[in-house]
């Protein structure tokens, strides 16, 4: 690391990931003089990120002060709006919940009935949780549409009228006063469950299988986005040579044939009473032959996907998540036995295939990642420092 490099928030970093505890520590990894790291180390105390931590180190002499990153220096709002559903949190900055609510908001009302929802929700959690908006870093949002990466703005959402290019960001930072950083649902979910569920996986590919079909793209532990924000859908990837018309209009998309929606309309033509993917799910339950063959089916068909997604990119593991993750090994084994089998043997040979650890507060949990990791990112640190300085 050179010496430019290790700025406060370098340094920061440094010891959030525990690779350095003391002043001395920290000297030897950055080879900065005392002076420089007392200095930003007295800095970062005053901002509380750091506080001195319990285990002084003792190596023969006189103890050493172990420093330790502050989780509980700012606030972090948190929300996954869903298409008839939100769910929020207030967390610290480790994603502990510290209070959370849910309830049933159609996204369908536009974006100025939902959001201005939203900040009236925030700060009733807030003195529920007995703090104040001056202690929030940020709020992540994550929406059901696509949304471009450097605007937060969502793009042509199918389901979402009226949101199509609002100014997200814009509007709540005016009314909250704090940085508002968005993104698509299933870009959080995958963060979500990177964080808190398998942090030790370093290309992970999260696929979310509900009314519709998405996947988020984990890799050197950051999401990749694309450059528009629209990487890993593939729920409109083509999948079979049927004529099934999908919503996108073109036929034979993985959303049309095995998505939640897709498998519901199957089973109603069936003569099953099954109007979404939770109802899918119940029948599977149920033991309910037809649904149980049609899951499997459809868990082929996203294999097949799949499998071709493994030898592109190689991932160490594949999260399946979304409301069909219910359905557990069913849906696992169809597309467990077309990857292993479709696959190269270098590509599977270390591949975890699994459903999601985290239930759907995935989306809470990485909208908070989504701030955490801006607002620690050594750059937004150093500047937070230098206006303070
Ligand atoms: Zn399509």
């Amino acid at each position: 690391m050179t010496t430019e490099a290790a700025g406060a928030g370098a340094l920061l970093t440094i010891l959030r990931d525990g690779r350095a505890r003391t002043r001395a520590e920290l000297m030897q990894l950055t080879g900065l003089a005392r002076s420089t790291v007392s200095q930003r180390l007295d800095a970062l105390s005053d901002q509380r990120w750091i506080i001195p931590s319990n285990d002084a180190i003792s190596s023969g002499g006189r103890p050493a002060v172990a420093f330790a990153f502050n989780a509980g220096a700012r606030i972090v709002l948190a929300a996954d709006l869903g298409a008839t559903h939100a769910r929020l949190a207030v967390t610290d900055l480790a994603t502990q919940v510290l209070a959370e609510h849910s309830a049933d908001v159609p996204i369908t009302d536009g974006p100025e009935k939902v959001l201005g929802w939203l900040v009236d929700a925030f700060h009733r959690l807030l003195d529920e949780s007995g703090h104040t908006l001056d202690q929030v870093c940020g709020a992540g949002i994550g929406l059901p549409g696509p949304v471009e990466h450097q605007t937060g703005l969502p793009v042509n959402p199918p389901i979402m009228p009226g949101w199509d290019g609002f100014d997200v960001p814009g509007w709540l930072g005016r009314r909250l006063g704090v940085p508002i950083l968005v993104d698509n649902d299933v870009n959080i979910m995958a963060l979500g469950e990177h964080w808190a569920a398998s942090p030790e996986i370093e290309h992970l590919l999260f696929v979310k299988v509900a009314t519709g079909i998405g996947s988020g793209i984990i890799t050197e532990h950051r999401l990749h986005r694309g450059a528009q924000g629209a990487a890993g859908d593939i729920g409109h990837i083509r999948v079979t040579t049927s004529d099934i018309v999908c919503r996108c209009g073109n036929t034979g998309c993985l959303e049309a044939v095995a998505s939640g929606a897709a498998l519901a309309a199957l089973l109603r033509a069936a003569g099953e009473d099954a109007a979404n993917s939770r109802d899918v799910v119940a029948l599977v339950r149920a033991g309910n032959a037809r649904a149980v063959q049609l899951v499997r089916q459809a868990g082929r068909d996203i294999g097949e996907v799949l499998a071709a997604l493994v030898n592109f990119f190689n991932p160490g593991g594949i999260i399946i998540g979304g409301d069909m993750a219910d359905a557990g090994e069913y849906l696992l084994a169809g597309v467990r036995e077309v990857v292993y089998s479709r696959s190269l043997p270098l590509a599977t040979q270390h591949l975890s295939i699994r459903v999601r650890q985290l239930d759907d507060r995935a989306g809470v949990i990485g909208a908070s990642v989504l701030v955490i990791e801006h607002i620690l990112s050594p750059g937004v640190i150093d500047e937070a420092v230098a206006a303070h300085a």
